[in-house]
């Protein structure tokens, strides 16, 4: 029988029904402007008050120091962009070849517009060559951003060391951690980053709302000037459901996550044993030990990962490839690139990813059908070398 299972949960999360709960009254009798001197408008703003003491919670952040955003693009914009115009003038930002468009993005804008840029490069397992990053640091140096977890591969860098390193150069350290936020615990007072980016939506908010972290006395100009909201930091009536709705999902996740990701990391195993078992030529894709619980990047050997898709998706299954198919363009993702993966694998990488809504049924179903998909699709693979015809 057909089932829905999904496993696309770094792109985006289902809505929590106890988040749903929390934002209802803010579309119903909650609708005033927290900015308002009534107590209608008024008594709303607790409520923002204390959805920035859940998200602080979360990240062992005050929260004094957290600023909502529409998004976790936005977050890392702001971040990026405002840390280099706050600096004065055009300095060196350091990044890395795997982040996530909306890292690539800004930095890019800004090297057009004058910035030194180093991107630094990784091993075939996704791994930052710390020694790089020290010499690339320079005097010019103002910002480096560099992800915690890696949304394809899951792959955890080093955000301690690389603190250490940063701070030790004298440049501001951003990080975005949208994938990592809600799946393992982190605490911006062990790992002093400057700056932190996250996003509701892949903790099972709806999306459109996120949160940049900003330490006490990192200096960031806004990237949306108005209004005197978030401090001064980012102005613009504040989305109140949303904002809400992310501080309960941040307080679901401190209270929870410990064991859904033991729960959801067994489920992940096993699919990853299963898959190894069952299918030849296939490979893990990035750095085993050091991963995400929730995210399993796998490679199927001389097959299309968009075939591989189009069939799950038959079966009602929900993945996603690596590659950058959808944008018209044959190339595998920047990620499996810079990790130097084959290009015979690297197109049929397929990223599964886990979430709290997962059950082992899903796995069972998930199993149950790969072998088949990946031996049909090896029959018709040009790639494959078929016994020649006499
Ligand atoms: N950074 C990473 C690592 C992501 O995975 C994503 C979303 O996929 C983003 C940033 C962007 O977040 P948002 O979709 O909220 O803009």
């Amino acid at each position: 029988m057909k089932k829905n299972v999904y496993l696309d949960n770094n792109a985006t999360t289902a809505v929590a029904p106890e988040v749903r709960e929390a934002m209802m009254p803010f579309f119903e009798e909650l609708w005033g402007n927290p900015s308002s001197m009534h107590t209608f408008g008024g008594q709303v703003k607790k409520y923002i008050d204390e959805a920035r003491e859940r998200v602080a919670s979360l990240i062992g952040a005050h929260p004094s120091e957290i600023v909502f955003t529409g998004c976790g693009s936005e977050s890392d914009n702001m971040a990026i962009r405002g840390a280099v115009e706050a600096s004065g003038g055009y300095p060196h930002i350091i990044t890395t070849r795997v982040e996530h468009p909306a890292v690539v993005g800004v930095c890019r804008y800004l090297e057009e517009r004058g910035c030194g840029l180093t991107e630094l490069g990784v091993d075939s397992q996704g791994r930052l060559d710390l020694d790089q990053l020290k010499d690339a640091i320079t005097m010019d140096t103002a910002v480096v951003s560099i992800m915690w977890a890696n949304n394809e591969t899951g792959v955890l860098f080093p955000i301690g060391e690389i603190v250490e390193i940063v701070k030790s150069a004298g440049a501001v350290l951003h990080t975005d951690a949208v994938q990592i936020v809600g799946k393992l615990p982190i605490d911006v007072r062990n790992t002093p980053v400057d700056m932190l980016a996250l996003s509701g939506h892949k903790l099972h908010t709806p999306k459109g709302v996120g949160a940049l972290y900003i330490r006490k006395g990192t200096r960031v100009n806004p990237l949306i000037v108005g209004g005197h909201q978030e401090g001064g930091k980012r102005a613009g009536t504040e989305n109140v459901p949303y904002i809400v709705g992310l501080g309960r999902a941040c307080q679901i996740a401190r209270e929870h996550m410990a064991e859904e990701m033991v729960r959801v990391k067994a489920m992940r195993d096993r699919l990853e044993e299963g898959i190894l078992s069952s299918c030849p030529d296939v490979r893990i894709n990035g750095d085993r030990e050091h991963r995400l619980p929730n995210t399993l990047n796998v490679s199927f050997e001389f097959i299309e990962g968009e075939a591989i898709l189009l069939l799950l998706d038959e079966l009602g299954i929900a993945a996603s490839s690596g590659s950058a198919c959808t944008s018209g363009s044959l190339e595998p993702s920047h990620v499996m690139r810079a990790m130097g993966v084959p290009f015979t694998a690297a197109h049929g990488s397929i990223r599964f990813s886990l979430s709290r809504y997962n059950t082992d049924e899903d796995i069972d179903y998930v199993l149950e059908h790969m072998p088949t998909i990946v031996k049909r699709l090896r029959n018709i693979s040009p790639f494959v070398r078929k016994p020649a015809v006499s």
